[in-house]
């Protein structure tokens, strides 16, 4: 294989998880007919950009079945308005200014722009960009790339920020994107990307992040190369706590915006963990199985006492900590959502009945409940345990650890 990005032939695999399917909720009807694709990380020491190694095509990742909605979480719903609020006060924005949002999801950021007062313009897809059309807020529902560029420019103007939040990792042609992006901005426009960090990734051993959903994991230092290549230039980074670790990075027209000194701290950071160091990854690949093992022999050991177990609400990592475990209903009695979306479907690969939550709260409730959001366990333990959740929660990652 060649790297997504240099092209280069020197990418070496460091983590093979086993065929996996795309995060997409199943109808009993549809169990039958799902596909699954190998999912493998491979790291280039050209580029720096960790990467599958098994592409799927984006019609299939996300097309009509896609259910990942951003308004489901309330604190990524602070989260967004922050970020709008943020950028509103740093880069004086008023009225006159557009604001343009790459994968919109349901729109929860254009309305967090929107309540600031700018005007907004979403891009997305996937059928969820419905939602937002119906708020009466515009959306074009379509893959952004440089061809959009000129179309969006002659109708609405250019934009004064551009943002994709965990969007950026699903783009398939990385180079198209960015010189549209560069086109559609002002001379003095910021495009704000967030997305999953790989050095949290591999220190934090969160293996369930790499899905066939995001065919990229960024280091500052390959993004800082990627701008450079197209005329653009990283002039600020934040590490953020999205998805246990992430990084919001801000770029601009070269020149445009003085380069912060936190972006030459990350570089350095990144080198001292040893990102560039074929042992880095072998470590990791090590520290997965061994995760599998003390997992999967936990599980085993409640069921063996006869209890039940059920998976707290279904994130799009928890397709791949399920499927590399090989959990299925014969370990969980239902997952439990609060999304009426995935609620009465059944989850991809493991094929487990996704249930209402409120079972949680009941006579019914398990023994024990996997909280398959780990990453937002501080929001949902209390939340759940005040709504009358009296089982344990295990929290599966990094290491498998149960909470009274
Ligand atoms: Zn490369």
């Amino acid at each position: 294989m060649r790297c997504q990005f240099c092209n280069s032939e020197k990418t070496q695999q460091f983590l093979d998880l086993g065929n996996h399917p795309p995060c997409i909720f199943l109808t009993q009807p549809e169990l039958k007919d799902e596909k699954a694709y190998p999912l493998n990380a491979h790291y280039c020491p050209d580029c720096d950009l960790i990467q599958l190694g098994t592409l799927v095509p984006q019609e299939i990742l996300f097309g009509e079945n896609y259910h990942h909605i951003a308004a489901l979480s309330s604190s990524f719903k602070v989260h967004l308005s922050e970020l709008a609020a943020n950028c509103a006060k740093r880069f004086n924005l008023g009225p006159q200014d557009l604001i343009i949002d790459l994968g919109s999801n349901d729109g929860a950021l254009l309305e967090a722009f929107k309540a600031k007062g700018t005007k907004v313009l979403g891009v997305d897809p996937s059928d969820v960009a419905q939602m937002a059309i119906d708020q009466g807020l515009p959306t074009l529902r379509e893959f952004f790339t440089e061809e959009s560029a000129p179309r969006i420019v002659k109708e609405y103007g250019k934009a004064k920020v551009m943002t994709a939040l965990n969007t950026f990792a699903h783009v398939s042609n990385l180079g198209s994107f960015v010189k549209g992006i560069n086109e559609t901005l002002t001379d003095d426009g910021v495009f704000v990307s967030e997305n999953h960090y790989a050095l949290d990734l591999l220190q934090g051993l969160q293996y369930d992040f790499i899905y066939h959903e995001h065919s990229r994991y960024y280091t500052v230092r390959h993004l800082v190369s990627l701008f450079s290549k197209f005329g653009m230039e990283v002039f600020d980074v934040e590490r953020i706590p999205t998805h246990s670790g992430s990084i919001r990075v801000f770029a601009c027209k070269k020149g445009a915006y003085p380069v912060s000194k936190v972006v030459t701290d990350l570089l350095k950071a990144e080198d001292d963990f040893g990102l560039a160091k074929a042992d880095t990854y072998k470590a990791f690949a090590q520290k997965v199985t061994e995760h599998k093992k003390a997992f999967v022999d936990l599980l085993k050991g409640i069921k063996a006492k006869g209890q039940r177990i059920m998976g707290l609400t279904f994130p799009a990592r928890a397709v791949t900590l399920l499927n590399f475990c090989g959990i299925g209903p014969e370990t969980f009695d239902a997952i439990t959502e609060g999304s009426t979306i995935k609620i009465g479907r059944y989850s991809p690969g493991t094929h487990i009945k996704v249930v209402d939550q409120e079972v949680l709260f009941g006579k019914d409730a398990p023994e024990y409940g996997v909280l398959l959001s780990w990453h937002i366990q501080k929001e949902i333990v209390p939340k759940f345990r005040a709504k009358g959740f009296k089982g344990k929660f295990i929290i599966p990652l990094p290491t498998p650890t149960i909470i009274d």
